[in-house]
């Protein structure tokens, strides 16, 4: 439009003094207020030079409910929860497992009340953090010692540095694998010192290929879990109680980086085969590193546990003062740990442990009570149906292995040419929700998995705002 009279934004002063505004600075401070007005009228400003904003686009009253948004936004926490229907269970990037309540309570504590972190109640002494959960891990997996860090990369890390550095670490080519893109085993051996000395091939790596690598420079023998990968057809892999005797009969240690690691065995829940820590132990691996917040269930920690004198020494190692793990997090994982004391009720108690043992049918029942909603909120250009789907644990945790679970399979009903439009724009509908809900796309269908949908009523309270762009 053209004016003929030139408009004049307000003043600064003007809109603070205005009543629209005063609940603004009520709630989120006056110079937030101030902030957010100056940015608004600094946007505002060549439009108004140029003539091209009406009157009513610059009022008190208009501005104040810009910046109120603006404000309502900036406040809003950017750590937000999700519903994770992707269908894998240990999602990295949406926080992997979750906790359960007596975890969440002791996190509570820890974090409103002082703590004996450091402090032996017993003796009046200083104490060890470790120390406070040592005694459960030794009971839960056999192991002499324990320690504890930040994650399971900082745990291979740190033994590795502590134990092979400026020597050689003999590994096979079939495991130097990279997990989650910046975590790749050859670049840890080289940022902790440790020669890689690579034996075997790809696919097959025997016992005679170690024998061969071991000399005056070899300083420990690294077996890792292949976690996010599988090789199948002609392979060969030395058991851990061979390459153990092969390793001791040299001297040197044998570390086994289980990845997720579990500490009992899943296939008494109907879950894949995993190795045990307490297995890998009992075989003779002398250090055992594995996450707190895979398969286990906890927070994100990585424990190492093995052979005393070795844990002493890691322990030892200035580095650890820099990946030690915090107050919170060990909270956490001591009320996780005591739940795997009994075994019976862990799958009703550990939210990782009884979200992925749910059963099919059950999962079946909800998304088939769920699909006629569905279906109606998103209309006739959707096909909305309940289907049985596949899921996966997640965290490297048995890559080939897949979960029987249910799904809502959106299909949009229109050419194949504007499919993919469509469910990117109903993915983003979904992402843009007040929880946002993830799915996955494929095979032309947009799949909400509903293995992890607990809570339901949320999950619905909000689906009447489904908005989805055409
Ligand atoms: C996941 C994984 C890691 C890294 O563990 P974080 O706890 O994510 O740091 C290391 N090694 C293996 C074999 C893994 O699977």
């Amino acid at each position: 439009m053209s004016s003929s009279v030139a408009l004049r934004l307000p003043s600064i002063d003007g809109l603070l003094r205005h009543p629209a505004c005063a609940p603004l600075a009520e709630r989120y401070g006056r110079d937030s207020l101030l902030t957010g007005l100056r940015q608004l009228l600094d946007e505002l400003r060549p439009g108004v030079l140029s003539g091209q904003l009406a009157a009513v686009e610059i009022g008190a009253e208009v501005l104040a409910g810009r910046v109120g948004e603006r404000l309502a936004q900036q406040q809003r926490s950017q750590v937000r929860r999700v519903f994770n229907l992707t269908g894998t269970v240990l999602h990295t990037n949406l926080g992997r497992a979750l906790l359960p309540e007596e975890a969440i309570e002791a996190v509570q504590m820890a974090a409103r009340y002082p703590l004996n972190l450091e402090f032996d109640l017993a003796s009046g002494k200083r104490g060890d953090r470790d120390d406070l959960i040592e005694g459960l891990i030794r009971e839960l997996t056999g192991a002499e010692a324990v320690t504890v860090v930040n994650n399971n990369a900082a745990a291979v890390l740190l033994t590795l540095n502590s134990l092979g550095a400026r020597k050689e670490g003999i590994i096979s080519r079939g495991e130097l694998i990279e997990i989650g893109g910046a975590f790749r085993i050859p670049d840890i051996m080289a940022r902790a010192g440790v020669r890689l000395h690579e034996v075997g091939t790809t696919n097959r790596t025997h016992a005679r290929d170690y024998q061969a690598a071991i000399g005056p420079r070899s300083g420990l023998i690294m077996r890792v879990h292949a976690s996010n990968y599988s090789i199948e057809g002609f392979t060969a892999r030395v058991p851990t109680a061979e390459l153990a005797e092969l390793a001791h009969a040299h001297g040197l240690p044998l570390l086994e980086d289980l990845g997720s690691g579990s500490l009992l065995d899943l296939t008494r829940w109907g879950l894949p085969a995993e190795p045990t820590v307490r297995q890998a132990l009992l075989d003779g691996a002398d250090i055992v590193t594995f996450s707190g917040d895979k398969l286990l269930g906890g927070p994100q920690a990585g424990l190492i546990v093995g052979r005393r004198e070795l844990i002493a020494k890691i322990k030892k190692n200035p580095l650890k003062r820099a990946l030690r793990v915090d107050k919170l997090t060990l909270a956490a994982l001591e009320a996780v740990l005591g739940l795997y004391r009994d075994p019976d009720r862990l799958a009703a108690r550990l939210p990782s442990l009884r979200l992925l043992t749910r059963p099919q049918a059950d999962i079946h029942a909800q998304a088939v009570r769920l699909q006629p909603l569905l279906a109606d909120v998103l209309g006739e250009v959707w096909q909305v149906s309940a289907v049985e789907a596949l899921g996966m644990i997640g965290s490297g945790s048995q890559p080939v292995a897949r979960l029987p679970s249910a799904a809502l399979c959106c299909r949009p009903r229109v050419s194949k040419r504007w499919r993919g439009r469509y469910l990117l724009n109903l993915e983003a509908a979904l992402r843009g929700l007040p929880i946002p809900v993830l799915g996955r796309i494929g095979d032309d269908a947009l799949w909400l998995d509903l293995r992890q949908l607990d809570d339901e009523p949320a999950w619905l309270a909000q689906l009447a705002q489904l908005q989805v762009d055409r």
